[in-house]
């Protein structure tokens, strides 16, 4: 109990309508054949097409405004789901989003305006490319580089800037409410959880999990599914040393390791942001089967690491696994050339987007 008021007590700026929709996957668990299946609907959250994200932007940008910042920056791919949240949020704020966006291949700006991106300059955020990929050393050098000295330059300016990491611990204490707003509902419909599955990239989402769903001591077992953003030995200690920073900032009695973290790295296919029959296979079972949309680049990876723990009879059958829709929908659209092609039996002319090459 105390441990839940140390999570719910950290300052947070409202940027959605909480709790997000706990629902049963009813046709899903029958066609699966397997355990109960349960979806915590984070798609839903009220801010810019929603997305779990804005859970850690809460306690961040609770920050940022006790700092009287007026202009947000941050580091994110062109099309990512990340920088979308973040300029939204700092608009609703009334402060202004820069964005460093990784442009590896000279993309940008682009002749086709879709998905996050389209997104993105509708909110008029500021971006400011970057060569080299995001998720490498050099590449992430970069971008640290540019972001400071754009933040060195608004100060000059008598700006106040902010910089919004994904490894600030505020964030991983934001991602943390989810659980407890989880157990009360599951509480209320008298369902036991014993599993959440989600998608894990850097890894802040899975280190908020892991911590809430320990630290509240509620017996939930916590799987990510990785999307192939980064090797799984990296992640999976970032996801220990941000839970244990978290848990530190909060005053929890907790800490963990790389090797207590349950990542799954086999459903990565060619690597992140490639697509490929299985990513849609999967988009399609979850709509055909329940109506509801997965993103091509997270959630569809997600998922199809639950349908093959399933398959692989990872779970009993009374056993309740909720999975967490984390969002991105707007890459759907971002990615409409290769599902359109390749729901008409014809290869597509990518699988691996140029922005993200
Ligand atoms: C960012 C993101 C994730 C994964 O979160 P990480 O903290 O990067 O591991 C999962 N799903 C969606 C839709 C995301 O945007």
């Amino acid at each position: 109990m105390d441990e839940i008021m140390k999570i719910g007590e950290l300052p947070r700026a409202k940027l959605s309508s909480w709790p997000t929709p706990f629902e049963r996957l009813t046709n899903l668990s029958k066609h699966l054949g397997g355990p109960n299946i349960f979806i915590k609907r984070d798609d839903l959250i009220s801010l810019a097409f929603g997305g779990t994200k804005t859970r850690g932007l809460e306690c961040v940008f609770a920050d940022a405004l006790a700092k009287r910042a007026d202009t947000i920056i941050t580091v994110c791919s062109l099309h990512g789901n990340l920088s979308t949240q973040v300029a939204a949020a700092a608009r609703k704020l009334g402060m202004q989003a820069i964005i460093i966006a990784r442009d590896p291949t000279g993309y940008y700006p682009p002749h086709v305006l879709d998905g996050n991106l389209l997104l993105k300059r509708i909110l008029g955020a500021v971006i400011e490319p970057v060569t080299g990929e995001k998720n490498t050393e050099s590449g992430r050098a970069a971008a640290t580089e540019r972001a400071q000295k754009i933040g060195e330059e608004l100060k000059e300016e008598g700006r106040k800037p902010y910089l919004v990491v994904e490894n600030n611990p505020l964030w991983a204490a934001g991602i943390a409410n989810a659980i407890p707003e989880l157990v009360s509902q599951s509480e209320e419909e008298d369902i036991d959880i014993g599993y959440l599955v989600h998608t894990s990239a850097y890894g802040a989402t899975q280190a908020g999990l892991v911590l809430g769903a320990t630290a509240l001591e509620t017996g939930i077992k916590v799987i990510g599914i990785a999307n192939g953003y980064e090797p799984k030995r990296v992640v999976s200690s970032r996801i220990a040393e941000i839970a244990n920073a978290s848990a530190q900032l909060l005053g929890l009695n907790f800490s963990t390791s790389a090797e207590a973290i349950t990542l799954l790295d086999d459903y990565v296919g060619e690597g992140y942001g490639t697509i490929d029959q299985f990513t849609l296979d999967t988009v399609k079972l979850v709509a055909e089967t329940e109506g509801i949309f997965l993103d091509p680049v997270y959630t569809a990876r997600g998922m199809l690491g639950l349908v093959n723990l399933i398959r692989t009879r990872y779970f009993k059958r009374e056993d309740n696994v909720v999975f967490i829709h984390t969002g991105g929908l707007p890459s759907l659209f971002g990615y409409r050339e290769p599902l359109t092609a390749m729901l008409a039996s014809r290869e597509p002319l990518w699988t691996k987007p140029a922005w993200i090459r």
